[in-house]
């Protein structure tokens, strides 16, 4: 792994096309090249470096380490597409594209399509279950938005125009998130299943969709409508100040950020501040490592606007 320790030196580190593409190459394949047609490694490399062919009969393609991958089919140099990254990754906050656009001279529609297809490699592929304490909540992304005129919602679409979503922290551990069209009791339970394991200690509001799930998990619940935020049961602190405190940090950056995110868009926008929020303990070199690891897949921009 590369080490860097601010923008700077990253950029020292990935100036070249030649230096992005020997770094993708690892963490990619974990240098060994493998063919991303048909998965064999019985591969050779062209003599420019740049092209690998594939040997198996029947097979024999040819390739670059972009395709397959998130960068596959950009015009855009891989030094920019790295800065991209690593800013995505690395900054607290995220970055609107306009922003980007004017980082990284493209075009906003270019930027916005970059933007995208980087919050999918923020996407934890292969998530493990919370345990333990998990505190779960549902919130609307912009507030209270049946008080604001259509035009002024944050997320557009959805039942009356209110995508919930649905979210879950264990304590001292990872948040997971979910849009949801409604809290109706088979959207809670479904949801709440698939990110907790069973025979937790699932800490809630009181609202009722919860109720439930007391068969699979045991569950407390904390009184907001009683003013109680806190409370202590037998060494068991009750409360959901952590699921609470996700909320704000994914409002700011959605909304602070954003301003408006259309519904279909919303869950990756949840994931980037998932991703933020569960690699907090990491350094920028290695949230940057992780995270083209995770290259694999196409967003096309056809697809990304639902025209595919
Ligand atoms: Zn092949």
């Amino acid at each position: 792994m590369k080490t860097f320790k601010s923008i700077l030196e990253f950029q020292k580190e990935f100036n070249t096309e030649e230096k992005c593409r020997e770094y993708l190459e690892q963490q990619r394949w974990d240098g060994t090249p493998a063919c991303p047609f048909c998965g064999s490694i019985n591969v050779c490399r062209f003599p420019n470096g740049k092209i690998f062919k594939c040997r198996e009969k029947g097979c024999r393609s040819k390739f670059s380490v972009t395709v397959g991958s998130i960068y596959e089919n950009s015009k855009l140099p891989l030094t920019k597409w790295f800065l991209a990254t690593y800013i995505l990754a690395v900054h607290s906050k995220g970055i609107s594209s306009l922003q980007l656009a004017t980082w990284l001279g493209t075009t906003q529609k270019t930027a916005w399509h970059l933007n995208h297809r980087i919050r999918k490699m923020l996407t934890d592929s292969a998530p493990e279950l919370l345990e333990g304490i998990v505190e779960i909540d549902e919130t609307y992304v912009g507030g209270k938005e049946g008080n604001k005129h259509a035009s002024k919602r944050t997320v557009k679409g959805g039942t009356g125009n209110k995508a919930m979503v649905l979210g879950a922290v264990q304590r001292n551990g990872k948040v997971r998130t979910k849009v949801i069209p409604k809290t109706d009791t088979a959207n809670v339970v479904a949801t709440v299943t698939s990110f907790v394991q069973p025979d937790s200690i699932m800490v809630t509001d009181e609202h009722h969709a919860y109720k439930k799930l007391a068969a699979v998990y045991t569950h407390k619940t904390v009184n907001h409508r009683e003013k109680e935020y806190v409370r202590n049961e037998n060494g068991l602190k009750v409360h959901t100040n952590n699921i609470e405190g996700f909320w704000n940090i994914l409002k700011k950056q959605i909304v602070g950020i954003h301003h408006v995110v259309s519904e279909k868009h919303l869950q990756r926008y949840c994931n980037e501040s998932e991703f933020r929020y569960n690699n907090r303990e990491l350094f920028q070199d290695e949230r940057f490592a992780k995270v083209l690891t995770q290259c694999n897949g196409t967003l096309k921009y056809k697809v990304l606007i639902g025209k595919e």
